[in-house]
């Protein structure tokens, strides 16, 4: 525990917890996704605090999968959800477990709540039910099933549970309080019938517990002892509460926190799955979706991403965070471990004409002068080369110092060259740039005297590798997408979100780079192998915040 941050309002609340010596001094917490589909970076900050919290007080964390409704859930997510934990670096270590484990458990104490008078069976349709809720300031009507006797009840409920019932004909209701304030204690619904097959339990069931009520009864079998969970449900606690006091079970506890929302992003799974669906993007790991496994494939690290989590913190009140701050957390640290290599994403040639023809020297270039224990590695230099057409400019002022007529410059880690022509094609495009190297400026070991002010990036021509390079920009070009009453979020889709560089040439190490890790492409940025496409990168990030620039 560290003694100088201050402490947020959980840690306070565990802290007094155990000084009161409550749950024997255990903390017991869990992370109850659907699996409905991939997690996103909100999830990391339910997982980040649920996990760490647990981690800081020497307890345990379990991963419940919440598989209550057998319509949306898939397997894909159960798998990708695993990944996506693994990957940011988190082992339940309280275990992994599913609701649907529960099922006959729950049935169970469905039955003791009804023995004891708790619970009905409403044949009313849900149009019904809902028509007999009330609203806010006006109290609900009874149903007029509700007062049927325990053994009437269990009968219909087991019958339920028989397959004897249509669809929606009947439903498992909590006998609470019609007229409560808290609308969620006005006979919730428990149980209802769904002829579905079930991921797990396959046909096995036809009825299925309602989210409040599998919820907390599962932490409860957990043993869950701090349940956490976004702000939205701190109107059910009173329920959650309700069915731990009445069925006398182990006292869990819910504690809100708030949501994390982040700008120019969509984060509900329903928003980000139509735009998976209807092809808008690339599936939910295209990397500029707001999920984990996207952040993963767009050369995001766990550490970048558990550090913005730290830095977002834990607080009761809403707010929405800049993305830049994400981008910042990756920055930070992609400085310190990305290696660094060359590339020319728009390239043309650089002949050296007093180079000799065929001839290939390997230079040594530093891996990451942030990190001396990188080492170094070699380049192959030679007399074509390419440079980045923009680095090239026929007519040019003083204040720049790449290359044009009467310029010198220092090749990166190699030799410093001097301007003698260039040629163009038809059209005026520059295609080749001749210069004349300094043998005696080699990087290192420089006895020229020449000054030269610019230093350019380059990447010898036959040993060149050829790639696809991937350019990003945000999703959605509104700051809050999901915030304008008249329109739908479609329609902030930023149309420029992706442009594809296909003539790329990258430097000959890049051979057998790796998805998983990013490298710092000098001067351009941070790019990552792409998971699906041989030959392709992402970009990650420019080296810096140009979006704010703009
Ligand atoms: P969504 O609204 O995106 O569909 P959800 O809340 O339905 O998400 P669940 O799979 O039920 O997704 O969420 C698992 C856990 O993650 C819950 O405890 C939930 O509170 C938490 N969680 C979901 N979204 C966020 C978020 N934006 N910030 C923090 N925690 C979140
Ligand atoms: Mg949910």
């Amino acid at each position: 525990m560290s003694e100088n941050k201050s402490r947020h309002f959980i840690q306070q609340m565990i802290d007094a917890d155990l000084a009161a010596g409550k749950n024997g001094g255990v903390v017991h917490t869990r992370f109850p996704p659907e699996p409905n589909g991939y997690l996103h970076i909100g999830h990391a900050k339910a997982i980040c605090i649920g996990f760490g919290l647990a981690k800081e007080y020497g307890g345990l964390t379990n991963l419940r999968f919440d598989d209550t409704n057998p319509i949306k859930e898939e397997i894909e997510y159960v798998d990708a959800i695993r990944e996506d934990l693994k990957w940011l670096g988190f082992e339940p270590n309280g275990g992994e477990f599913f609701t649907s484990d529960y099922f006959n458990e729950l049935f169970a104490l469905a039955l003791k709540l009804i023995d004891d008078g708790k619970a009905y069976v409403d044949d009313q349709t849900s149009e019904q039910i809902a028509e007999q809720k009330g609203t806010p300031t006006e109290a609900g009507k009874h149903s007029p099933h509700r007062d049927r006797s325990p053994a009437e009840n269990r009968d219909l409920f087991e019958r339920m549970k028989a397959g004897e019932f249509d669809a929606g004909s009947r439903v498992l209701r909590a006998k609470i309080d019609m007229a409560n304030d808290n609308m969620h204690l006005r006979d919730p619904l428990m149980y209802r019938i769904m002829y579905a097959t079930h991921h797990r339990t396959g046909d096995d069931w036809c009825i299925y517990p309602m989210y409040d009520f599998a919820h907390g009864q599962s932490d409860s079998l957990e043993g869950i002892t701090h349940s956490l969970c976004t702000l939205e449900f701190e109107v059910h606690r009173p329920l959650y509460d309700w069915y731990i006091k009445n069925l006398d079970i182990f006292p869990s506890c819910q504690t809100e926190f708030a949501r994390l929302n982040l700008n120019y992003t969509v984060m509900s799974k329903r928003k980000l799955l139509t735009l998976v669906e209807e092809g808008y993007v690339d599936g939910w790991d295209d990397p500029r979706m707001p999920t984990i496994s996207g952040l993963r494939r767009r050369g995001y690290t766990p550490a970048s991403i558990r550090e913005f989590i730290d830095r977002v913190g834990v607080a009761k009140r809403e707010n929405i965070i800049d993305v830049s701050l994400l981008e910042w957390a990756l920055r930070d640290d992609l400085n310190r471990v990305a290696p660094r290599v060359m590339a020319v994403l728009d390239p043309i040639k650089l002949v050296i004409i007093n180079y000799p023809e065929g001839q290939i020297e390997m230079l040594p270039s530093e891996n990451n002068p942030e990190d001396p224990e990188s080492g170094t590695r070699e380049l192959p230099f030679g007399r074509e080369l390419f440079i980045e057409a923009e680095d090239f400019k026929i007519e040019a002022n003083r204040k720049w110092f790449r290359l044009a007529p009467g310029k010198v410059v220092r090749l990166k880690s190699a030799y410093k060259v001097e301007y003698v022509d260039h040629v163009c094609d038809d059209s005026g495009k520059v295609t080749e740039v001749h210069v004349n190297y300094f043998e005696n400026s080699k990087s290192g070991s420089d006895t020229s005297g020449i000054k030269a002010k610019g230093t350019l990036h380059w990447v010898e021509s036959t040993h060149a590798i050829d790639a696809e390079v991937r350019l990003y920009d945000r999703l959605f070009a509104d700051p809050n997408p999901d915030g304008h009453k008249e329109k739908s979020y479609m329609e902030f889709l930023n149309p420029e979100s992706i442009q594809v560089l296909s003539n790329c040439k990258l430097e000959p190490s890049l051979k057998n780079a790796q998805p998983g890790t990013t490298y710092q492409f000098t001067r351009l940025g941070y790019f990552t192998p792409d998971t699906k496409g041989e030959g392709v990168f992402n970009r990650a990030l420019t080296l810096r915040d140009s979006w704010k620039s703009q």
